[in-house]
């Protein structure tokens, strides 16, 4: 369970619908900053609370934001705001705790579903403008824990008429550009036909079952096991290096002694 989901919802188990940072729109291809964490809660009304000792700075409502509340958690030297709330719990100027709710979880202003979106930025930024704000990823920020990479959705092996699904829920397909079946998981899948089309190449990975892969196609995923693998092996190796250096040094060390103690011998030697 996400550490900071666990500070917002305490019991509940929060799923994230889209993480911060700038992500591709797989089909548009537009670019676009999502500046928080949206917190999927199963569509459920749930109690959101203030991670830490805080005040509340602003409570209100736009039809981009819905009900919304910032609050100061000045020991972070951080604002956060929390968006799209049904209800708000708190007023302007409340102290609050980790177990004061902010506000119950909804879908009001610019959202198709009920969620939580978490934003988090510099105390210092708070008057400043909007786009201005050097927004910060609340989950690398202070509790890192989830961590997301750019890339493209597939690996191919041309060699082994193979591909590797990189994604967690690509789409699977009846037919190049059909209706949608469901989706697959991480895998090595055998490649049965492959089809160009309209910039995307087409994968027959069963039977009516095909997915796509676009090389411009970039998408947002985690590969936190891939790179945990690279840094342990680049620690075995350094510390593969660092006892050879040892050895080395403990041979030239033996080597001197013997050097001496042959000179010695040989003065003896002469007298
Ligand atoms: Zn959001």
């Amino acid at each position: 369970m996400s550490k900071n989901g666990k500070l917002l919802f305490k019991d509940f188990n929060p799923y994230i619908t889209s993480p911060f940072g700038n992500r591709i729109h797989p089909i548009t291809k537009v670019m676009k900053m999502h500046d928080g964490v949206d917190y999927g809660t199963f569509e459920k009304k749930l109690p959101v609370y203030a991670i830490e000792e805080g005040k509340v700075i602003r409570t209100g409502y736009t039809s981009q934001n819905g009900n919304f509340v910032y609050v100061e958690f000045n020991r972070l030297g951080k604002n956060a705001i929390y968006q799209h709330l049904d209800s708000i719990k708190v007023k302007r100027g409340d102290t609050v705790n980790s177990n004061t709710i902010i506000g119950i979880t909804g879908k009001t202003g610019a959202t198709t579903g009920i969620h939580l979106h978490f934003g988090w930025f510099p105390s210092s930024d708070q008057n400043k403008d909007w786009y201005s704000k050097r927004w910060e990823d609340f989950e690398s920020y202070d509790y890192p824990e989830i961590i997301k990479y750019l890339g493209n959705p597939v690996k191919r092996d041309i060699s082994k008429k193979q591909i590797e699904v990189l994604v967690h829920e690509l789409r699977v397909r009846n037919s190049p550009n059909g209706e949608i079946l469901g989706y697959i998981n991480l895998g090595i899948y055998d490649v049965l036909d492959v089809l160009e089309k309209d910039n995307y190449t087409w994968y027959k990975i069963a039977d009516d079952n095909w997915i796509a892969y676009n090389e411009a196609w970039e998408v947002l995923y985690e590969k936190e096991v891939e790179q945990d693998d690279d840094k342990k092996e680049k620690e075995d190796e350094q510390e593969k290096i660092d006892k050879e250096c040892k050895k080395k040094i403990w041979y030239k060390i033996i080597d001197f002694i013997l050097d001496v103690f042959k000179k010695v011998l040989s003065i003896f030697k002469i007298k």
